[in-house]
């Protein structure tokens, strides 16, 4: 079966230059945007599952994603008409340090597919063989991270996340060796590809390499292709967009971050390299979520001793990311104050938009400067007992604030009985406070013009009730080893409807069990992948 013809209008390579090296060897690159690749032919292409949404937004025809013939064109085995793949050079600062070119490693761009609604998509094969920026690994990816990648950009989006998106998770039919834990203990496991899809993957690091290596005038031709490209709608380059282009990425990415925040998403390694100038969520790797309300984790082992890559760093994480940009962008602006300037209002910008969504989360018409106390004692109430952050919000949404006078601290706190993890009765200091902030809070809630009707469905909005939870990312992970993707497909049609509840399915909204607690990838990931 053929598919139906997408119709590639590949703006970046015509746009940017190109590497006029074509063979396949570790290189610096200078001078070019990208290299010419070719993925790498594999045995035994197998789907695992696919997004039907994402087919349908390329504009796939579906005799073409229920064909044999989708597996072999996405793991890359054979390139449909339009397709001309290419690697894309940039660089990056990874755990606060500049690490020179780094660039597609093990992703390679099929094309920009251009959509009848105009939209430009660009497809991307994530694992399908090394390029020139492949350093000293093999450009392969593994099931387990794949699976991750694939399932959880597709929860993210309909979390409503910015994030990149994944039509389709393949098996290679062959092995790929890694030591998980960096630890001496390699072993082959199933290699696999996800194609994903973004209007765009370029990150901070594509400026930033370019003004490392002092290429400005290429860095002026990738600004201005960038925001040609990528942001349309604030017109021609010029040095009144550059302002508001560079203003209108700190913005994107405050918000994305405050998303994460509002979902309990840890992104695990945000490196420059992987912040997407477009403000979406990119490279999935050892990322987690927050099981136990704790602002000091991160699921991540490479970062376990600075932490750098933390629940609640992330925020400012991304103010340090977003300076390096400003500092790469420098030969443009020429004046450092502008950017400075700009920078300046993302402390502001970025607590706003967290207050407002905690507000929402709350359950509020609208954040109040007085409400400020009550959200920094919440934070204490929620680590006095390890408490599930998801299901808090999702207990918290239920009581009325009428109940208040009636109750003991004891009846109120055991309205939240769920979201604990100790099975043990709460300690009265834990009851006095937490039975405290309940009162508060309520209050507040009475003061506020909704009614706890509306409040309930403006907090069951904002609060999903499932999230990838990180054991349950492992269970599909087992049975898909297995050969069974019958979990992969059940979670993917599970995460489309995040916030209501589904017949069935009450494990996936359920804490984590014990015995994920310290279980290898159910709340410990390396960057191995
Ligand atoms: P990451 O930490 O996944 O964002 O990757 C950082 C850099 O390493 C990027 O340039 C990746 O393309 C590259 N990279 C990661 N894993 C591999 C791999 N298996 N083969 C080639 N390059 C890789
Ligand atoms: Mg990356």
């Amino acid at each position: 079966m053929e598919c139906k013809e997408l119709n590639f209008f590949n703006r970046f390579l015509t746009g940017l230059p190109e590497d006029p090296i074509v063979d396949l060897y570790p290189r610096q690159v200078a001078n070019a945007s990208f290299s010419r690749v070719k993925p790498t032919h594999v045995a035994n292409p197998q789907l695992v599952a696919f997004s039907q949404e994402v087919a349908e937004e390329l504009e796939l025809a579906s005799s073409f994603y229920q064909g044999s013939r989708f597996a072999e064109v996405f793991v890359g085995n054979r390139l449909l008409k339009g397709m001309d793949p290419y690697a894309v050079r940039y660089g990056g600062h990874q755990f606060g340090h500049w690490a020179g070119q780094l660039g597609d490693g093990r992703a390679i761009n099929l094309g920009e597919v251009k959509t009848s609604k105009d939209e430009y998509l660009t497809l991307q094969l994530k694992g399908a063989g090394s390029t020139p920026y492949s350093r000293t690994a093999d450009g392969l990816a593994v099931l387990r991270s794949s699976l991750r990648e694939f399932l959880c950009s597709e929860a993210m989006h309909h979390l409503g996340v910015p994030t990149t998106r994944a039509l389709s998770l393949c098996l290679t039919g062959e092995e790929v060796v890694r030591d998980m834990f960096y630890d001496g203990n390699p072993r082959p496991e199933l290699g696999a590809v996800v194609c994903r899809v973004a209007p765009s993957f370029t990150r901070f690091g594509n400026f930033e390499i370019l003004s490392a290596s002092g290429e400005y005038e290429l860095l002026k031709t990738f600004v201005d292709f960038t925001i040609k490209a990528d942001f349309p709608e604030l017109g021609e380059p010029s040095a009144e967009v550059y302002k508001t282009w560079f203003r209108e990425v700190c913005q994107r990415t405050a918000r994305m971050v405050v998303e994460w925040m509002r979902v309990g998403f840890v992104h695990g390694v945000m490196n420059t390299d992987n912040m997407s100038i477009l403000g979406l969520t990119i490279d999935y790797g050892p990322y987690g979520w927050l099981e136990g309300y704790d602002p000091d984790w991160t699921p991540n082992t490479t970062d376990s001793q600075s932490k750098r890559y933390r629940f609640g760093q992330q925020g400012e994480v991304a103010y340090w990311n977003l300076y390096q940009l400003a500092r790469s962008l420098l030969p443009l602006f020429k004046e450092a104050s502008i950017l400075e300037e700009i920078l300046n209002e993302y402390p502001k910008y970025y607590s706003d938009r967290y207050n407002e969504m905690m507000a929402n989360k709350l359950g509020w018409a609208c954040f109040r400067v007085e409400d400020a106390e009550l959200l920094s004692d919440l934070e204490e109430v929620l680590t006095l007992v390890e408490t599930d952050m998801t299901i808090f919000y999702r207990c918290l949404a239920e009581i009325e604030a009428s109940s208040v006078e009636s109750l003991t601290d004891r009846d109120l706190v055991g309205m939240l009985e769920e979201a604990y993890y100790d099975q043990q009765p709460l300690a009265d200091t834990v009851i006095l406070k937490t039975g405290d902030w309940l009162r508060r809070y309520l209050l507040r809630c009475d003061e506020d013009i909704l009614s706890d009707v509306d409040r309930r469905v403006k907090m069951n909005s904002v609060n999903p009730l499932y999230v990838f939870r990180n054991y349950v990312a492992q269970l599909a992970i087992d049975d898909a080893d297995r050969g069974d993707f019958s979990r992969v497909n059940e979670l993917l049609e599970l995460y489309r409807n995040p916030y209501n509840e589904q017949s069935g399915k009450e494990i996936y909204a359920a804490k984590r069990p014990e015995w994920a607690r310290r279980r290898a990838g159910c709340s410990m990931l390396s960057c191995s992948s």
